[in-house]
């Protein structure tokens, strides 16, 4: 029997092995080099650094994009899945820049935990707190590496100190490091009374391992100098008496975080978190749903789509949803139930990512992310099941917090690009509002950068040159209220209305003071600058 569920023995063994993560980070904090190690370890590819020369090469194929490029930014999420002991690990990438912040969010609603890295010298920087905070609105449990421990770096106790007060969260040290910056020689393993001793002389060999008796075993004196080890026994002795033990109820509920220390380049304490993951993990959770919650251990088989990545392959115009397993054991060409437009869907090839080819997934168990091609007949928030009425709830839309208005270079090529603005958007790339009263678009974007994104996607997909321009408004609510109250809203309001791309009501405004009016002025009205997609 696999310990791979100890809180659900209950669980069929597929599901109970199931790990399904995120990595949240500020950049450069060292993200990627962390994904590659865990690559690495999970057998996945023979040599760090390969999976940056693969996922250039895929990037060509996939992300196409220039902008990606120059400014060595991931701006597509995609998801890798590897074997780790006896886990099964599902590592969905979070796009690091903050313009792409929205993506990120929804990324985060198809995991079942967090991995937060953090570098030791910086500590907790804005986008990690950012992101902290949108895992800390659905609970998830999340697990901490420090990283970079090789450089000079912060004192623990501080790391662990602004951790615990910028974030409002316990941490527990799982590990605790031995000198730091050139003297950091590895860490004692406070979990399992081990000590772990990094080699610099080659950075992709995993650490060796020392069994030790407690802190007094005098095996620690015949591997660390007397300095380091009077000044590790001090440290353990006071982190263990100022900071709360692992309490792994606590970090289920994402009230407490362990914290590991580590240097991803020199894979240094990354087998240690990636057994953190499979202990913690946890297994995949059960998932909100209307009308009720669907558990992972249903025979029937359930999932939703929490991305939406258009023309992945410029040739074939293509679309890839991301699915997130929520239940059941799926097998290539089942039928499932398309929910939101009742129509039975074939899904013939769908595509696992496994490290860092595509391939054809023949099956899939609730935790797994699989890929959908399809021709825009799945969007973000769509559920499929095997009939069943049940909508997967809690994937939201932002009110995007810069407006602009789309023209087409060529006046002639309006259509067209309206075309291109509706698919954008079915992909979550921007909002687009349809204003009742004048022509053109208004596009709505939460990071400035989105633009830039947009018009060159559609300049190399479309092969429509487009302006941005300012827009007239710089805030966008949706309405919402009964079909009577909206109906005289909108008609006294005609010049701030516009439709969604799902014909949703949307006010516009440049001024707060307008917001204000309208909640004053029509009690029957709820402005809001959240959508739940459906
Ligand atoms: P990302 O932006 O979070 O994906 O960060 P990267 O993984 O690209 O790392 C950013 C930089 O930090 C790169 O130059 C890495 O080589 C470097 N780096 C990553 N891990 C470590 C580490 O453990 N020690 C040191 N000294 N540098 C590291």
């Amino acid at each position: 029997m696999l310990d791979t569920a100890p809180n659900r023995p209950d669980l069929p063994p597929e599901i109970a092995r199931r790990r399904t993560f995120a990595i949240i980070s500020h950049p450069d904090a060292g993200k990627t080099t962390l994904t590659e190690k865990f690559l690495l370890f999970g057998g996945a590819i023979q040599m760090a650094g390969q999976v940056r020369a693969k996922g250039e090469a895929r990037r060509t194929r996939s992300d196409f994009m220039q902008m990606e490029k120059d400014r060595g930014i991931s701006v597509s999420a995609s998801a890798m899945s590897f074997d780790f002991k006896d886990f099964r690990f599902n590592l969905v990438d979070t796009p690091g820049h903050s313009d792409f912040s929205e993506d990120t969010y929804r990324t985060l609603t198809a995991v079942d935990a967090a991995v937060m890295v953090i570098d030791g010298a910086k500590g907790v920087e804005s986008q990690t707190q950012k992101l902290f905070e949108v895992c800390r609105l659905r609970d998830l449990p999340i697990l901490t590496f420090c990283n970079k421990m090789d450089r000079e770096s912060r004192e623990v106790f501080d790391i662990i100190d602004e951790i615990q007060e910028n974030l409002a969260i316990d941490v527990t040290p799982a590990s605790w490091p031995i000198g730091m910056g050139r003297d950091f020689v590895g860490c004692y393993d406070m979990l399992n009374d081990r000590l772990e001793l990094m080699d610099r002389a080659d950075r992709n060999r995993v650490a060796e391992s020392i069994e030790i008796k407690g802190l007094s075993d005098p095996k620690l004196d015949e591997h660390l100098p007397a300095a380091a080890v009077a000044r590790l026994r001090e440290e353990v002795e006071m982190a263990r008496e100022l900071l709360p033990p692992l309490d792994a109820q606590a970090v289920l509920e994402g009230h407490m975080t362990p914290i590991w220390f580590g240097s991803a380049i020199n894979s240094f304490g990354v087998k240690e978190l990636m057994s953190g993951i499979a202990t913690y993990g946890p297994e995949p959770q059960p998932q909100s749903a209307e009308p009720r919650q669907i558990a992972p251990e249903e025979e029937k088989v359930t999932g939703f789509v929490f991305k939406v990545q258009a023309n992945m392959d410029p040739k074939h115009r293509d679309r890839v949803a991301f699915l997130r397993m929520a239940s059941g054991h799926f097998k290539r060409g089942m039928k499932l139930t398309h929910v939101r437009s009742k129509k039975a869907m074939t899904v013939s090839s769908p595509v696992l990512f496994l490290a860092s080819d595509r391939e054809l997934a023949e099956e899939a168990w609730a935790g797994d992310i699989i890929g959908i091609p399809n021709h825009g007949q799945l969007r973000i928030g769509d559920t499929l099941t095997e009939g069943e009425a049940l909508r997967v709830t809690g994937i939201p839309s932002f009110a995007p917090e810069l407006l602009q208005t789309a023209r087409a270079g060529d006046p002639m090529k309006a259509k067209h690009l309206e075309k291109a603005l509706m698919q954008f958007a079915e992909e979550g790339a921007a909002k687009v509002f349809k204003p009742a009263f004048g022509s053109g678009f208004i596009v709505g974007v939460v990071g400035a950068l989105q633009f830039e994104v947009l018009a060159s996607r559609i300049e190399l997909e479309y092969g429509l040159p487009v302006r941005f321009e300012p827009s007239q408004f710089t805030s966008a609510r949706w309405a919402l209220g009964s079909q009577a109250a909206i109906d005289a809203f909108i008609k006294a309001n005609q010049t701030h209305i516009a439709h969604d791309n799902d014909g949703d009501v949307v006010y516009l405004t440049r001024l707060q003071w307008d917001i204000d009016r309208v909640e004053r002025d029509y009690p029957d009205i709820r402005l809001t600058s959240t959508k739940e997609m459906m």
